[in-house]
């Protein structure tokens, strides 16, 4: 592959920013490092971007490395972009991991193409159970596990190294054979296997996953350290520590350079049994790459044509998405008519505007929404990725198409923008409306909750921007509220939601995004805001002011939307152009276990008319806490009846709190009684001398005694009592008696 092609499009800086000398194994470290971290964008963005140059780099780096093979690898990132990312990871980890190991050049080659294709067998796995958020059942389960058999059926039936295949066969078993479907352990599996294992754990626990965020390295380390000896071979484990510690960068500058520059097509194909006389016959199918095994196990259509544009392969998926048959079809030449393929205008694809002849002439990858005719005249969306297929000696041998059923992606999409467009939109800037924004902001706030993940929010206000209309006029203000809701958008990850709150006012929703890196993106949009030139304010630059938190234990939608205006307010009040975050975030979240046994805990122990007494502590002096109250008091919108000394009682409505599940419940009043002491930290505990908090005695009762039997009022209490301790940043305690 061309180096260029890499350079062209990615800055030749290492990570440190200094500019390094050309095609030096650090500057094409960078490259891959940067299109790695471009993997989980792509997994996250929309169809419309899934062609960037960085993908592009991605499937010539993916054919470097896997020859022939490469078209698995891409059918895998068409299935699932985030376990392919994960393959390539765990290549560059395991191939850098084998030049610290000095294994040889054969062991090297293997474990490489080994780790990159150990999860093809995904490509099996329906779609709803590879991306489903929750937890799995155990049918989906099965079938997830049903992923290595196929894996095992897709390499068994194009791999001719015996070797290779055994490295992935094994990676699974543990060492110590504790799982006994392998009739290998300890130093009988490959060492390749064992090594992959590692890796491939590793990778998998410093990876963010829609169910689980990533553990540090260190965590994922310690986990690695707790299984050596049954699940991990534990001189590797060590080694591995090793090779992390080692100046790793320098050995994937190797590799790197490897893949890229020392690995001509040709040092890749050995592994493979495709016959080199692909492009003449039928014949040359059997046993190669496209063999039944591999197209049988998918759920995607795969059409594969010669150089020639001779049809070689239709598979089954495709003959029952079409109504067309591979015996009608196979061995006639390709034009898209057969297919009745049409753009997104309707218009009818043309042989010269076809993707697959493009590829077969000038070897461009790509991606695209088609739609095709179902054989009763219906027109069915489609997913369309075409790439190229290189032969021995590198020349272009054949494309393949890969064809997925988007119709109900489509389904969906048109139903939302029918039904929504106008509902959700705001008329100017085109971004979601403030009922959009409503309706989203509690639906996340539940999801977030259930799920334990972080979620936070950004609201910004244009600073001074009355006067700007007054000098500029209202035609100029609205063009700069158009300029602001599009940077605010350029911003926007895969899933997040920018809307307009009502005036200059707007707000952007991150999803699984904690505090601090909502803080980090507020801060490069206040950056870029403040830099960006207007041609109607006479190239004056705006400025605005960002307030951030994040989801906190007990919060509704209303208290978050609360503590992120008051850090808007505190931004403003600082000097405006500024973010300010607050809130403590989810650090205190437990799995939903814990929290039914303190649920439970709090039921057995709160009899009486009082729905919840507890007690918590806080790390902070009185008055400090007293501060923290104050946020609470202010997000719940609560009264205050009484304050005595450091005995407080609010009245809270139920109105603010969360799991209102039915339309039919009234809100509940509360009253909170606090009691506040200040004391000095035990005197026995290390490091105390100068510890001060604060303890606090809660009480939450309903305000009228008929209310204490109502449906959920006492989960509702529990709420509350969670959001208060949030807020105080405070820890259950028990008071020593006295
Ligand atoms: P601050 O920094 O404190 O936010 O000052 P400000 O002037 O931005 O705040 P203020 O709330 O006093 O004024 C908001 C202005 O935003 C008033 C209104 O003219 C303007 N505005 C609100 N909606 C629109 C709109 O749709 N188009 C235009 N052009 N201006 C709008
Ligand atoms: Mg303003
Ligand atoms: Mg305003």
């Amino acid at each position: 592959m061309s180096e260029q092609v890499i350079e062209t499009r990615l800055p030749g800086k290492s990570a440190d920013g200094k500019q390094r000398p050309a095609g030096s194994a650090d500057r094409v470290f960078t490259t891959i490092s940067s299109l790695l971290g471009n993997l989980d964008e792509i997994a996250q963005s929309c169809v419309s971007s899934r062609l960037k140059g960085e993908e592009q780099v991605q499937n010539k780096l993916a054919q470097v490395r896997l020859g022939m093979a490469s078209s698995l690898f891409l059918a895998l990132r068409t299935k699932h972009s985030p376990t392919a990312a994960h393959g390539l990871r765990v290549a560059m980890v395991c191939s850098s991991w084998s030049v610290l190991m000095n294994l040889d050049e054969k062991e090297h080659d293997e474990l490489e193409v080994a780790a990159l294709l150990h999860d093809i067998g995904k490509i099996g796995v329906a779609d709803h159970i590879l991306q489903k958020p929750g937890k799995l059942s155990d049918e989906e389960l099965l079938a997830m596990g049903r992923s290595r058999e196929y894996t095992r059926e897709i390499l068994t039936a194009c791999c001719a190294s015996q070797e290779l295949l055994d490295t992935v066969y094994y990676a699974p078993a543990w060492y110590d054979g504790r799982n006994r479907e392998f009739d290998r352990c300890r130093e009988q599996l490959p060492l390749g296997a064992r090594m992959l294992a590692i890796a491939d754990a590793f990778d998998s626990m410093t990876t963010d996953h829609i169910y689980r965020r990533a553990f540090s390295r260190e965590r994922a380390m310690n986990e690695l350290f707790e299984h050596a000896d049954t699940q991990f071979d534990p001189n590797l484990v060590k080694q591995f520590d090793y090779y992390l510690r080692s100046n790793h960068e320098k050995l994937n500058g190797l590799v790197a350079r490897r893949w890229l520059q020392d690995l001509g097509p040709s040092g890749t194909q050995h592994f493979w049994q495709l016959s080199p006389t692909l492009s003449s016959g039928r014949s040359a199918m059997s046993g190669s790459l496209f063999h039944e095994h591999l197209l049988d196990t998918m759920h995607d259509g795969v059409v594969f044509v010669d150089a020639g544009l001779r049809i070689m392969k239709w598979n089954r998926a495709i003959e029952l998405l079409t109504g067309i048959t591979a015996a009608s079809v196979e061995q006639q030449l390709w034009d898209p008519a057969i297919l009745q393929l049409r753009d997104e205008h309707f218009k009818l694809i043309t042989p010269e505007r076809c993707p697959v002849v493009q590829a077969i002439h000038d070897g461009t990858s790509s991606y695209k929404r088609v739609l095709v005719s179902d054989g009763q005249c219906e027109k069915i969306s489609i997913d369309a990725c075409v790439s190229p297929v290189l032969g021995a000696d590198g020349a272009i041998c054949g494309a393949t198409l890969l064809l997925q059923d988007a119709s109900s992606r489509i389904s969906l999409e048109e139903r939302l923008k029918t039904l929504n467009e106008k509902a959700s939109q705001d008329g100017l800037t085109g971004v979601a409306n403030r009922a959009e924004f409503d309706r989203a902001h509690r639906r996340w706030v539940a999801l977030h909750l259930e799920r334990g993940l972080p979620y936070s929010l950004i609201i910004c206000d244009l600073d001074l921007f009355k006067r700007i209309n007054d000098t500029y006029g209202h035609q100029a203000g609205d063009e700069a509220l158009i300029a602001f809701a599009a940077l605010l958008r350029k911003y926007c990850r895969g899933g997040d939601m920018v809307a307009r709150y009502g005036g200059e006012e707007f707000v952007m929703l991150c999803s699984d995004c904690d505090n601090a890196a909502a803080a980090g993106r507020a801060e490069t949009i206040r950056e870029a805001w403040s830099r960006q030139p207007h041609s109607m304010l006479n190239g004056k630059c705006l400025t605005a002011s960002f307030g951030v938190t994040e989801l906190q234990a007990g919060d509704t939608g209303e208290t978050m939307l609360r503590r992120a205006d008051r850090a808007l307010l505190q931004a403003k009040s600082e000097g405006r152009n500024t973010v300010v975050r607050i809130g403590g975030g989810m650090t205190g979240r437990r799995d939903k276990e814990a929290r039914l046994k303190r649920w439970l805990f709090w039921w057995r122990s709160s009899p009486g008319q009082h729905l919840l007494q507890r007690c918590v502590v806080t790390v902070v002096p009185l008055q400090l806490a007293a501060e923290k109250l104050r946020g609470f008091v202010a997000d719940h919108a609560a009264e205050i009846l009484e304050i005595n000394d450091n005995h407080v009682v609010l009245e809270i409505t139920g109105q603010n709190l969360p799991m209102m599940r039915r339309s039919s419940d009234r809100p509940t009043p509360f009253l909170v009684e606090l009691d506040l002491e200040e004391m000095q930290a035990d005197t026995e505990a290390r490091q105390a001398a100068t510890e001060v908090r604060t303890v606090v005695r809660v009480t939450i009762r309903p305000k009228r005694q008929r209310d204490r039997r109502r449906n959920g009022a006492d989960e509702r209490a529990r709420q509350l009592f969670v959001s208060l301790k949030s807020y105080l940043m405070a820890q259950d305690y028990v008071e020593p008696r006295r």
